[in-house]
């Protein structure tokens, strides 16, 4: 299960964007970049990282498409997976793509405010914290259907990522295709997630340009 370890704002920045990567930090006090007032404030990584970028289109379609990746938290062989799979659906491909990223198991629980960020419900997931149907699924990949039912392990709701969320979503799921009660440990999948039901400011359709062209 490889995953990014790197510096995460250092992703937020390269972008020029905020893409709340690190949960509560990014949301209170001043220790984002993007909300700080004085210097450093949020520029671009690297040496020459305050110079103004000029970009192609290619540039344009390629920071979009890493910008989408970083968001979900997905290496670049699984996203081309992802992608392939999405163009053999029915429909427009980005929006594929995005309803595909949104149905992972690791998405859905940070959606319902059972986490902070993607990246802390993905350790949720791997450390079993999670159950689907009632029956335990450590795997963040794993696709959510509809009608299936995911929830906090009744031993693991006084643990201190849940609870810290759950404080920050108290008033239920974050999206209107996952159903959640407020402070409920439990959640349905409503129905698939239509594209105007997917918060954030991702142009899927630059991902598609992109991966045409490569
Ligand atoms: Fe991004 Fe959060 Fe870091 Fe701000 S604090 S740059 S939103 S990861």
């Amino acid at each position: 299960m490889a995953r990014y370890t790197g510096p995460r704002c250092k992703l937020c920045r390269r972008e020029g964007e905020k893409l709340f990567l690190k949960g509560e930090r990014c949301r209170v006090g001043n220790k984002c970049p993007f909300d700080r007032q004085q210097k450093p404030k949020a520029y671009p990584p690297g040496e020459h990282g305050l110079r103004r970028p000029k970009f192609s289109d290619y540039g344009v379609q390629l920071r979009e498409k890493q910008k989408v990746r970083r968001v979900y938290g997905v290496l670049e062989r699984q996203f081309r997976r992802y992608f392939a799979k999405a163009e053999s659906l029915k429909g427009m491909t980005g929006e594929n793509l995005l309803r595909i990223l949104e149905l992972r198991l690791d998405n859905s629980v940070y959606r319902l405010g059972f986490s902070t960020s993607r990246s802390q419900a993905r350790q949720l997931v791997g450390h079993c914290h999670i159950m689907v149907n009632g029956r335990r699924v450590d795997i963040p990949s794993y696709i959510v259907k509809v009608g299936d039912v995911i929830s906090v392990k009744e031993k693991s709701r006084e643990h201190q990522a849940v609870t810290n969320a759950m404080e920050l979503f108290s008033t239920g799921s974050t999206v209107p295709w996952l159903k959640r009660e407020p402070n409920s440990f439990e959640g349905v999948v409503e129905h698939l997630p239509e594209r105007e039901e997917i918060p954030g400011t991702l142009q899927e359709q630059l991902v598609v340009e992109f991966y045409s062209r490569v």
